[in-house]
């Protein structure tokens, strides 16, 4: 499936929710979900009824934008979450929150999901010491992610470490903005998760 290349305001507004797909303007009052309302396309009065199919369909989009997964990707993920004892749905936004390009955002070396992918893949990431350049790679507790020595000095990176004084850090991730070094501390818990979602309603498209 091919990349989605139109705006990305409109796939929040799509979604009704903020996918903080565009670094600091999304913290601004610049965000376009704060102007518009509406979906794109959509008149005032002319909202149709959702079906159950729909709503379903709607939460798996919004999680997988949010990390910004192909279909092929997430579905992956989701069967990965049902072999594993536990709430499935639970299981899953853990997982989605423990791929290295997520946490490289949420330690704020990077302002958006896809600009951490990008410095991941262009290989500007340490895991405990050691260059890891996938994105998908699955961070552990007690996991070191470092920005490479040789890359502390980038604009964008210095650039995106000014946001986490606007909006801080995850209780799960410890973050040492002076040496750009970082500590996934523990698995986080659903209701740690700032993800807006119904993850269950995810669960029954899936087991359809
Ligand atoms: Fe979404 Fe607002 Fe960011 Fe645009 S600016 S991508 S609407 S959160």
């Amino acid at each position: 499936m091919p990349r989605y290349l139109g705006p990305s305001c409109r796939l929040c507004r799509r979604e009704g929710m903020k996918l903080m797909l565009k670094g600091d303007r999304c913290l601004g009052n610049k965000c376009a979900i704060m102007k518009k309302k509406l979906p794109p396309g959509q008149l005032p009065r002319r909202r149709r009824k959702v079906s159950e199919y729909g709503m379903q369909l709607r939460e798996k989009q919004k999680v997988k934008r949010y990390y910004g997964l192909f279909e092929k990707q997430f579905k992956r993920y989701f069967e990965i979450a049902s072999r594993r004892k536990g709430i499935t749905g639970e299981i899953l936004l853990v997982l989605l929150e423990q791929r290295l390009d997520n946490v490289v955002f949420r330690m704020h070396f990077a302002s958006s999901r896809a600009m951490a992918r990008q410095l991941v893949r262009h290989g500007h990431v340490l895991v405990n010491g050691k260059k890891v350049d996938i994105p998908s790679y699955f961070v552990r507790e007690s996991d070191e992610v470092e920005i490479k020595e040789k890359s502390k000095k980038l604009i964008p990176i210095l650039e995106s470490m000014k946001s986490e004084s606007k909006v801080g850090t995850v209780p799960w991730i410890e973050v040492n903005p002076d040496n750009l070094k970082g500590k996934f501390l523990y698995l986080p818990k659903r209701e740690e998760i700032d993800l807006p979602v119904n993850e269950q309603i995810i669960v029954e498209l899936y087991s359809k």
